[in-house]
Formats: C-alpha cells, structure tokens, sequence
C-alpha cells in the first residue's frame, strides 16, 4: 500500500507579532520532521491577490490538504473555494478554548440553528477533503502537529476505504475463488514547484467579503444592499462576490444583512462575523456591543449607517432605508415581533 501525503500550508499572520511568528516557526520546524507530510509557507490566505504566487501553489495542489491560518476555519474554508481550490470540508477535532471570546460579542450560542437548503459550493467539487485549522486554538505547536498526525491517518483509511471499494467491485475472479487485484498504485501527484521566496512575497492587504454556500440560499438581498458593485451573479444566475476590491476597508454592512448569516469578513473584530459558528437570532446578526453602545438600535440600522458612511466618503448621497433593504424587512411593522424585537423590547424591560 502506497503512503499517503497530505500537503499542509500556514498561512501566515498579517504583520510581524512575535508570538504568532513563533508559534508559526515551531509548528513548521516540527512538521518538517513528519513523514507524511509536506509543508510550505504562505502570507496570509486572506491577502493573497489572483497572481500571488502563493495563491498559485494552493492552486496547484491535488491531493488532501491541510490549511493552518489565524482564520476561522469556516472562514478560510470558503475563501479557498472562492479562488477555485474547492474539496469537501474536513471536519477537524480542534475546538477554540473555552474562555476564547476576546471580541466579547454577539449572540453565540450553542444551540444548532434550523436552516433554509443552502445553493452550496458552485462547480465540480473534487475527491479530497480540506481542512482547515485555526492557529488561535492553542499556543503549543504540539496540539497542531497531533491533529495533522491525526488527520493523515483519517486521510490514509479513506483511500484505503475506496481502494477496497474499487477493488471489490472490479476484480477479475479466477479460478478457485481467488481475487486478483493489483496493488493499487497511487501516483504522486504532479505538483508544480514554487521557488519559497516567491511563494513568501509580501501580499498588501486586501477587505472583501467571503460567502459561505453551505448557508447561502441565493436570496439576493446582499447584491441589492450592496451600492458598490462588490457582488454578482454567474451564468447560473447565483450570487457571487464578482469585484472583491471594491469592498470598503473595515465595513462589513451587508454581512448585517444576510439572513442566513453567509456573509463573512475573515478579519472583522467581531467573531459571528468573522466566521466563527454561531448561533442566530431571528437570521440577523445581533452585534451586542453595538446594541448595548446606544446610538445603533439594530444590525440593519448598523448596516444602514455602515453604508451611508461608505457612499458619503466617495462623495455620494447617503439613502439610509430607502435603498436595497432586504424584503423581510419592508412589512416588518405589520408582522409579527422577530426574535430581535423581541430582545431589543427585553433589553427595554431591563432598563438598559
Ligand atoms: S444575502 Fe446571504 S443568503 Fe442571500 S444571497 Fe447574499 S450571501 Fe446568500
Ligand atoms: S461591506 Fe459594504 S461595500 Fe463591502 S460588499 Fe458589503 S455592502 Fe458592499
């Protein structure tokens, strides 16, 4: 039986923070030594324009595959599938610690939230699994390289898992009862080979928002929201983030506005919207240190505001309400109170 590689890649912090470097360095010293896989380096995912070299070595990589970055994994999951490097997600045994809430934020919850059928991923999704592992899970190098152990031997019985599959349903049966298969033999898969300095070359910094199509249901609501041209639809008449550099630096407006919670801004200060799994309520994001700081009543107000701000910087008009609201709101006075009435009438009751 033939070994099994997986391919694992860090993704490196934006910036030069000491501690992240190093634990990056620890985590790549030791994987040097595993058998089973092979590493490289890359800046960060999130960063990495269309020609990055970078970019070009994910690109090229077939086989299983392991993404460590400073990401949540939902989030680096679908930004890899945005840039065309899709495989089934890999689910990964590493689990933020407990008392990790540094952005102190939003209405998480543990509950698991009822969804609408989701479009999913677009195209032919290949047979390999991505994972993707977040280097905010623990400071030791140790916890990374045991799950990677852990996941090339995952990686190693699923083929193993098909190899007999396919022996089982295509061996010739000779005489005697007996099977002849070949030893299956698994050609290393070509993989093209970036010069490392190239593939480290600096990525300037980059804003855009990242759809998750495991929530999405094809609502359109953010392409009538967004005023900047950021989104799209394909030929297949399926939302799509067409012109990601036209996203303003640091608004995250229309992830307030996705009812099913798809939108993701990777490096946002608040975890529900920068991938991490959380609960809902009443489909909006409730960004509760906004709702408790006053001035904003709700997230679409948020939103609204978040916007105006943008089109007054670029010398436009602000429209407020009267553009591109979704149109579950439009008769929200008539129907009845959603969960986030309900909460801003509780917060009321409270005297807050
Ligand atoms: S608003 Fe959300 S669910 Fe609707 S199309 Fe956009 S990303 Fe998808
Ligand atoms: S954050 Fe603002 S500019 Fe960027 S895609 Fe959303 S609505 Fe458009």
């Amino acid at each position: 039986m033939s070994r099994t590689r997986v391919t694992v890649v860090l993704s490196q912090a934006p910036g030069k923070h000491p501690a992240k470097r190093a634990l990056e360095e620890s985590v790549v010293a030791a994987l040097l030594l595993e058998p089973d896989v092979e590493v490289s380096v890359v800046p960060n995912l999130y960063d990495l324009g269309p020609d990055h070299t970078g970019r070009l070595f994910l690109g090229s990589v077939k086989g299983d595959m392991v993404v460590l970055s400073w990401l949540y994994p939902r989030a680096a999951f679908w930004l890899l599938d945005r840039d065309g490097i899709k495989g089934h997600f890999g689910e990964t045994k590493l689990k933020p610690p407990a008392e990790d809430d540094e952005a102190g934020d939003e209405s998480e919850s543990d509950t698991p939230v009822e969804r609408p059928e989701a479009i999913g991923p677009s195209g032919e999704i290949p047979d390999r699994h991505i994972y993707t592992l977040d280097l905010r899970d623990s400071n030791k190098h140790e916890v990374y390289v045991a799950e990677i152990r852990r996941i090339v031997s995952e990686c190693r019985e699923r083929r193993e898992a098909k190899a007999r599959e396919r022996a089982a349903t295509s061996a010739p049966v000779l005489q005697l009862g007996l099977s002849l298969t070949k030893p299956e033999i698994v050609p290393a898969a070509p993989q093209q080979t970036f010069n490392p300095e190239a593939l480290l070359a600096p990525a300037g910094r980059r804003w855009y928002p990242v759809i998750d199509y495991s929530r999405c249901t094809n609502c359109l609501e953010c392409l009538d929201f967004c005023l900047f041209g950021v989104y799209g639809v394909d030929s297949l008449e399926r939302i799509l983030v067409e012109n990601q550099d036209q996203c303003k630096k640091g608004c995250p407006a229309c992830s307030r506005v996705c009812p099913q919670q798809a939108i993701i801004f990777p490096e946002y200060k608040s975890a529900a919207i920068a991938g991490a799994e959380t609960g809902a309520v009443g489909g909006l994001k409730i960004d509760l240190s906004r709702l408790f700081g006053g001035d904003v009543g709700d997230a679409l107000s948020s939103a609204v505001q978040e916007r105006d701000r943008e089109l007054v910087n670029d010398g436009r008009e602000a429209v407020g309400m009267s553009v591109g609201i979704p149109k579950r709101q439009t008769d929200k006075s008539h129907g009845p109170k959603d969960e986030l009435d309900k909460l801003v009438d509780d917060l009321d009751n409270l005297g807050l």
